[in-house]
């Protein structure tokens, strides 16, 4: 076993609606701070929440930046996820405009 090494971990959100990045250094925030959407994905098949998924990717050996984005296919039953209700983008969210 090695020693423990400190790690930065950078995290970063991607938006699955606008695509905009969001970077997050503790907890991911539910909304999109650029268009308001969810991060979180509903199957609207099976009704089970879509997890998202990751890619890290590591700059040097003690950084990691890891993205985050939603779900483009439910896990449980393989339903695309990427056509959403855009009735369920709130607008009222804490974005000031
Ligand atoms: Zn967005
Ligand atoms: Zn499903």
């Amino acid at each position: 076993m090695k020693e423990k090494r400190k790690i930065n971990l950078r995290v970063d959100l991607q938006c699955g609606t606008c695509g905009a990045l969001t970077h997050t250094e503790e907890t991911p925030p539910k909304f999109c701070s650029c268009c308001g959407a969810s991060y979180a994905r509903y199957c609207l098949n099976c009704t089970k929440k879509a997890a998202m998924f990751f890619e890290e990717y590591w700059p040097t050996e003690d950084d990691c930046v890891r993205t985050y984005t939603p779900a483009k296919r439910c896990p449980s039953c393989n339903a695309g996820l990427e056509v959403e209700s855009r009735d369920d983008v709130k607008k009222d969210s804490h974005y000031e405009h």
